[in-house]
């Protein structure tokens, strides 16, 4: 296919300009300039199909879902998304599937602020690779290792949404309830305007939920050498999920199903109050859901202050699609 056509048409869109971008599409390397006062931060996601999303999903949801899902990572570092690059294997050059995507592109770029500066096109089955270019004030970086005893364990949106979807894919039949589910799988709506700003300023530790609250906030727990307790009635639930798989299976859904894209950080008791207000700002859900103990790498999940049971094996990618 002809490569260079297909950059051209598809994937050198018009884009606002930006200080920190010196050069983008069109020469060997792309160059960005940091500002004094920053640090750069990177990270790269590959989709492939098949196996992290189903070869049939709509160009736009894909495009949409690549993004959005590395400035996730930006996001929990408490940076400010800047550029990408976006490697991509297409099987073919299918001209319907390449505007729809390059169109999503554009819009989710534009949606997030972040430009498109280069990339790679190869034939071969469908793939897509992000890496992500974002900046962050000195030393203020959200690391996973920050965590205080004592702090409050919090979470944007609601959890196990996109893991229940998986189970109601691909009916043609999906009522009011189960669509919502669908559309928190393939358009995960990412705290943007909640950890773009101010973000750094209240939190102590972050990651985004990709693989399930457990695994994820475990990952915080090992690095900062303490542990959690989690208070499963806190954890907040989509309607529409406890009206499809009921209170019980959406609270096992919240704990260990993949793919919400939500943020869970730790922060001070002090900061309650401007973390709500910050929240209801950027109207952005918010929920308190545990606290931060001394017990190194425990993670306790309880029901009305006993232990509750988890029976769901956390999310792995290779068996959970098709
Ligand atoms: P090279 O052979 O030097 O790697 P390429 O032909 O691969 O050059 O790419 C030419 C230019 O187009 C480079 O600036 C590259 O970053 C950019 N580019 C290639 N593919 C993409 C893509 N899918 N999206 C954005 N930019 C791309
Ligand atoms: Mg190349």
């Amino acid at each position: 296919m002809a490569e260079f056509n297909i950059i051209q048409q598809y994937f050198n869109f018009e884009q606002k300009a930006s200080e920190s971008i010196v050069k983008a599409i069109g020469d060997d390397c792309a160059i960005l300039e940091i500002p004094k006062s920053k640090q750069l931060v990177t990270s790269v996601d590959t989709l492939v199909a098949g196996v992290h999303f189903y070869a049939d999903v709509s160009p736009r949801d894909l495009a949409y879902k690549a993004l959005a899902v590395n400035v996730s990572d930006l996001l929990a570092m408490g940076a400010n998304p800047l550029a990408y690059t976006l490697a991509i294997t297409l099987p073919e050059n299918d001209k319907a599937w390449l505007e729809a995507f390059s169109q999503s592109l554009k819009d989710t770029s534009e949606k997030f602020s972040i430009n498109l500066i280069g990339g790679d096109t190869t034939q071969g089955p469908l793939s897509i690779s992000i890496q992500v270019f974002g900046l962050v004030t000195k030393h203020k970086a959200v690391l996973r290792s920050g965590a205080q005893v004592y702090d409050d364990v919090w979470i944007t949106g609601t959890l196990g949404s996109a893991r229940t979807a998986l189970d109601v894919n691909h009916r043609q039949d999906l009522n009011e309830f189960e669509s919502s589910l669908w559309n928190k799988l393939v358009r995960p709506e990412i705290p943007y305007h909640f950890a773009k700003k101010k973000f750094s300023k209240f939190a102590s530790a972050a990651i985004d939920i990709s693989d399930g609250l457990y695994a994820d906030l475990s990952h915080i727990l090992n690095q900062s050498q303490l542990g959690a307790e989690v208070m499963i009635e806190a954890l907040p639930l989509d309607e529409a999920l406890i009206e499809v798989a009921g209170i019980e299976q959406a609270r096992q859904f919240a704990l260990n199903g993949g793919d919400d894209y939500q943020l869970c950080f730790t922060a001070h008791k002090d900061y309650r109050n401007k973390i709500h207000r910050h929240a209801d700002k950027t109207n952005t859900r918010v929920t308190r859901i545990g606290k931060i103990t001394a017990e190194k790498n425990s993670l306790k999940v309880l029901l009305n202050k006993d232990d509750y049971e988890i029976n769901q094996a956390s999310w792995q990618h290779f068996l959970t699609t098709k």
